[in-house]
């Protein structure tokens, strides 16, 4: 079946095809380590694990690479500022190499929370200097770049197609960037390849390099990385919705100006996540919410994130409250029952599926992912094939099958993983109360639970807790 998704370069959904056949590759834009990931960040990497996983399903080989931003971003958006690492360094009295190593790993445990596969390739821009220079070198020699006093940068207007992908009028997008002051850039839109260290103080990341010592600009390690990880495989670059204007189209203009060809094909992005009241979250605003704290603090098993973020489209804005969050921690756990009856109902009987049903659900469902990824759709799919009349053995094998792309864990739904903490916890008193026979308390709890909404069943295999 085709695969269309939505281009950012042409605005328009078109059909993908791989450059080489079978085989895709993905540069996905990682994070800049300086502190948590907040959720809004996290509903980008949700939609490219879902990229991911969609390809696979499509039966492409997909090769992933992620980078790890640990130098050189700015907390200006046009290289003006403090690098995020050294500032994150001088605000927990660490070094930037130390803040770098404990924010990687706090991502990573992000991931497996959200159960979002983990790249083929991780990479980090520390790891990846001497390509990256080579890529200015290249820059330089083919007369794209100029010198100012704080460092190498790339000449925009040496660069006709640079709008290409955000489509927005040269003009407006030199106003945009006017609003920083750098008069020795020749255009605003201009940027750094590679800023000089500081004549009053050391920094703590910084390298040797043909034009001084100093550090790479914040773009040219995506460039530098996607084409040492994929070779000529360039065919998905994703982001989210904030890379358009100014990262990513920094990256289109130094990768085809020293390559002389075009960098990848397929644009893909991610649309931000509001929190009630239609703020836009982003780490500066303060009103950053991580993992740790506004989820599992509060009960919300992690994958009810994911559950909330295939109720919208991936390029359509998600409102976030915690209303919403509570409602598609219901949905998961609702989801979960459900798989977890037509499990009993199948138990010991063998599949009695047949191929037919089974090829029409899976198109009806591959229909809605290859539809942009649309996962609302998909959701409404699984639905529908959960209330169908098909035996149980077959929603069984194929709920499971379609869990490659959902990522619920539904092979493996028991009690213990489906339930919120404080259920989970009052079940648990429960057991314990029973093995010390004391009825009294067991019979309270029991009252409680079902108060809750919950219904108990005590059986030869111990108790069994089901959302009414
Ligand atoms: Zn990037």
């Amino acid at each position: 079946m085709k695969l269309y998704l939505y281009n950012t370069l042409t605005r328009k959904k078109e059909e993908f095809t791989p450059l080489f056949p079978d085989f895709v590759g993905i540069y996905t834009c990682g994070p800049t380590v300086y502190n948590y990931a907040h959720i809004g960040n996290l509903r980008t990497y949700i939609f490219e694990d879902i990229l991911t996983r969609v390809l696979r399903f499509n039966g492409f080989t997909v090769r992933r690479v992620m980078n790890i931003t640990d130098v050189g971003h700015m907390t200006g958006d046009r290289d003006m500022g403090e690098d995020k690492l050294e500032k994150g360094a001088a605000r927990e009295n660490r070094s930037a190499w130390e803040i770098a190593k404990i924010y990687t790993s706090a991502f990573k445990e992000d991931m497996v929370r959200l159960n979002l596969t983990p790249p083929d390739v991780w990479c980090k821009a520390t790891d990846t200097i001497p390509e990256q220079i080579a890529l200015i070198k290249t820059l330089e020699e083919k007369g794209f770049t100029y010198a100012t006093s704080d460092g190498i940068y790339f000449d925009t207007a040496r660069f006709p197609d640079y709008t290409k992908l955000s489509h927005q009028n040269l003009e407006a997008l030199q106003e945009g960037a006017r609003v920083e002051k750098n008069p020795e850039k020749r255009n605003p839109t201009d940027f750094a390849l590679w800023k000089f260290s500081p004549k009053d103080r050391k920094r703590q990341m910084e390298w040797e390099s043909p034009w001084g010592v100093g550090f790479p600009g914040w773009h040219i390690e995506c460039s530098a990385m996607s084409m040492k990880f994929l070779g000529d495989h360039l065919d998905i670059h994703c982001g989210g919705t904030d890379h358009i204007n100014v990262h990513h189209t920094n990256e289109i203009a130094q990768s085809e100006g020293a390559m002389g060809k075009p960098f990848f094909r397929f644009w893909m992005h991610g649309a931000f996540l509001n929190i009630e009241g239609g703020k836009k979250m982003a780490k500066s605003a303060g009103n950053f919410l991580t993992v740790a704290h506004t989820l599992i603090d509060n009960g919300i098993d992690p994958l009810a994130y994911r559950y909330a973020a295939f109720q919208t489209h991936y390029r359509n804005p998600m409102e976030y409250s915690d209303t919403a969050i509570q409602a598609a921690q219901n949905g998961l756990i609702h989801l979960k029952n459900q798989v977890r009856h037509i499990k009993e109902a199948c138990a010991g009987r063998e599949a009695e599926m047949s191929a037919d049903a089974a090829g029409a659900w899976t198109q009806k469902f591959l229909e809605a992912l290859n539809d942009d990824l649309n996962m609302p759709r998909a959701m409404a799919v699984v639905q529908e094939l959960l209330k169908s009349d098909e035996p149980p053995a077959s929603k069984l094998k194929m709920i499971q099958a379609y869990d490659a792309v959902l990522g619920f864990d539904l092979g493996r739904v028991d009690d213990d993983q489906t339930l919120p903490r404080d259920i989970q916890e009052k079940v648990d008193a429960r057991k314990k109360a029973r093995r010390e026979k004391n009825w009294v308390l067991s019979d309270q709890i029991r009252d409680e639970l079902q108060a809750l909404g919950y219904a108990v069943q005590d059986g030869k295999d111990g108790m069994k807790v089901f959302k009414n």
